[in-house]
Parts: structure tokens; C-alpha cells; sequence
């Protein structure tokens, strides 16, 4: 028999709630990724949202370096999707490879954190995470999981205890481990200054710039004086604890789908003066979507 022609979903009839698991609420886990880590996959397959209701989605550059990601990350894919237990596996998955160049070969952390480096990459990291969001969401979709791919330890709930918090935007703190000669033990170090509550200095910064300047986070060069997530950690806070934040990071962000189907995106250019997850940030709230950031929830990113 024929299929019907016309397949209908009714927005309303899909839910995003605190309780995405009772619900059986759709997750959509998005990385762009440049290289492939072992770990960020470990760490994905132990998360314990019902992978029946997740699916993936990659976007990787056509580079030397994008190719061997492609191949590392296939390899993975078809142990899981083939060999592995039925609970493993995810619903779907999806591949995109970048139909453009990056504007800067080298991948060094050392590199592309140089801030003349940054509004050409972080333009183009718009644009992957564009193509990435509008190929892949889906009108089932509740939920988007932004996961940067190297991100290699989160709590294996981290879905489930970000959904709980009911907010369109939620951001966990984002940490490095690292070895600390000088205590001779690991430790741990803030990583992602994307998350942060806006100030006056930095309003006054934009006010003076050119309609084609950035403002940029965690650089001496351009103090900005925001209140930046990454340093309201406290030693024996709640897990739960809630900050409203202006502007956000792409390591690890929940969004409700909704927030996407409005049009808020990731731009390319500069949007009151801010680029990708930041002007994303701006943009939602323009569309009335508050950004919330939990500073005592961490994720960990590797430490090239
Ligand atoms: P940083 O940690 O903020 O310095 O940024 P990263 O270089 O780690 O980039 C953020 C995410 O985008 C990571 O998941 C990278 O693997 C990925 N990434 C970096 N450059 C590119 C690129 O040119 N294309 C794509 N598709 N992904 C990239
Ligand atoms: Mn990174």
C-alpha cells in the first residue's frame, strides 16, 4: 500500500516539559566537530536519556583533520547502531559535511583563541552550527542538546537535570581538568567564558564600535567587566542553583526546540555587536527567551 501523502504533526501535541522521560520527549543532540575525542563518545553513549528518543547530529569540516573525525566517528556509529545492545542505540543519526572552508587551517587551542583569529572562526562556527540546526530539527523535536565534541564528562542525567530546570535556554558551567604542578595533584580550571551577565562597560564598549564590531569575552584587551559564570562556582553550592545570563557558550547548552522554531539562530554576522552562541543568546531574548546557567552543574572539556 501506498503512504499517505501527507504526514501532519500538530506542534501543540508535542511536548517539552520537566519531565521529558514520562512524556517521551524527542531530543536532538547537535555537534559541530573538528576532531573526533574517544571520550566525547564514551561519554555520549553514557548518558542515560532512552537513546530510542535521541538523535544525533554532526557537522564536520572537509579538511584533512575534518576527514579523519569522519572516519573515527563512522566507526563508532556503526559498532553502536550494528553490534551494540538495543538500548545503545540511538534513533537516528545524521552526517553533514561543511560545504565551506574554514576561514583558519590551524586548530590549536593556543591559535584559535588569538583574538584576531576570532570573528572569522567564530562566523564560520555560526555557520556550521546554522547548517547543522536547520537540516537536522525536526517538527517532533522537543528538545536541542548543543554538545561540543570535546566534551568528555558530563553527569550521565545531564539531560533529565538540565530538562528539570524548565527553562528554553539552560547552560551547565563548563570546566578543565588539568594537572597543577604546583599542588602536585589534578585540579580543575573554568574553560567556556561565553557564559556571562552583561555590563556596563561592555554596553558603553558597543556604544562606541562600528556596526561591524564584535565585543569578545576573556581577552586583557577588551575588559569588559560582564560577571562571567565560569567564576560564580562555589565549593558547596547547589547543584540547582539558577543565574539569568545575556550571552552563552556552545559547549553545553539545553534549548527547547520552540526556541529554534522561532527563528532564533546562530548569526554569522554581528547582532548588537555579538556573533554565534553569544548573538544567539541576544536573539532568543529579543524573541522573548531568557537564558538561564546553572554555575554548580559541571561539564568537563579535554585539555589538549
Ligand atoms: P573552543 O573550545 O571554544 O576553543 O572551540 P573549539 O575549537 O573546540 O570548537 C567548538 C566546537 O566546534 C568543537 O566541537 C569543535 O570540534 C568544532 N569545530 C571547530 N572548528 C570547526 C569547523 O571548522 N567546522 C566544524 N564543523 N566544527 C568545528
Ligand atoms: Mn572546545
Amino acid at each position: 500500500p501506498k503512504p499517505p501523502p501527507v504526514t501532519r504533526y500538530n506542534l501543540n501535541n508535542v511536548t517539552i516539559s520537566p519531565s521529558p522521560v514520562e512524556n517521551r520527549e524527542n531530543v536532538l543532540i547537535l555537534t559541530p566537530m573538528a576532531r573526533f575525542y574517544q571520550q566525547y563518545w564514551d561519554n555520549l553513549m553514557r548518558l542515560t536519556y532512552p537513546h530510542e528518543l535521541i538523535t544525533l547530529g554532526f557537522i564536520l569540516p572537509k579538511t584533512k583533520e575534518g576527514n579523519a573525525a569522519t572516519t573515527e566517528l563512522q566507526k563508532q556509529i556503526a559498532k553502536t547502531q550494528k553490534s551494540s545492545p538495543e538500548r545503545d542505540r540511538f534513533k537516528s543519526i545524521i552526517i553533514l559535511r561543511q560545504d565551506f572552508e574554514p576561514p583558519i587551517p590551524s586548530q590549536d587551542e593556543g591559535e584559535r583563541h588569538k583574538m584576531q583569529n576570532q570573528k572569522g572562526r567564530r562566523a564560520a562556527m555560526a555557520k556550521a552550527r546554522n547548517s547543522l540546526l536547520f537540516t537536522t530539527l525536526g517538527p517532533a523535536t522537543s528538545w536541542v542538546l548543543w554538545l561540543d565534541a570535546d566534551i568528555i564528562e558530563t553527569p550521565p542525567t545531564l539531560i533529565q537535570d538540565l530538562a528539570l530546570h524548565d527553562k528554553p535556554l539552560v547552560a551547565p558551567n563548563c570546566f578543565q581538568r588539568f594537572y597543577n604542578a604546583e599542588k602536585k595533584a589534578m585540579d580543575e580550571r573554568p574553560y567556556d567564558f561565553n557564559n556571562w551577565q552583561d555590563s556596563p562597560t561592555a554596553q558603553e564598549l558597543a556604544a562606541k564600535m562600528g556596526p561591524d564590531d564584535i565585543l569578545l569575552e576573556g581577552y586583557a584587551d577588551m575588559a569588559t567587566y560582564r560577571a562571567l559564570m565560569a567564576y560564580m562556582q562555589g565549593e558547596d553550592d547547589d547543584q540547582n542553583m539558577e543565574v539569568p545570563l545575556d550571552g552563552v557558550g556552545g559547549t553545553a547548552l539545553l534549548v527547547k526546540a520552540d526556541v529554534h522554531r522561532d527563528g532564533a539562530m546562530f548569526p554569522a554576522f554581528p547582532f548588537y555587536h555579538l556573533i554565534e552562541t553569544e548573538g544567539f543568546a541576544r536573539m532568543a531574548k529579543r524573541l522573548g527567551w531568557q537564558a538561564t546557567g546553572l554555575p554548580n552543574y559541571k561539564v568537563y572539556h579535554y585539555n589538549e
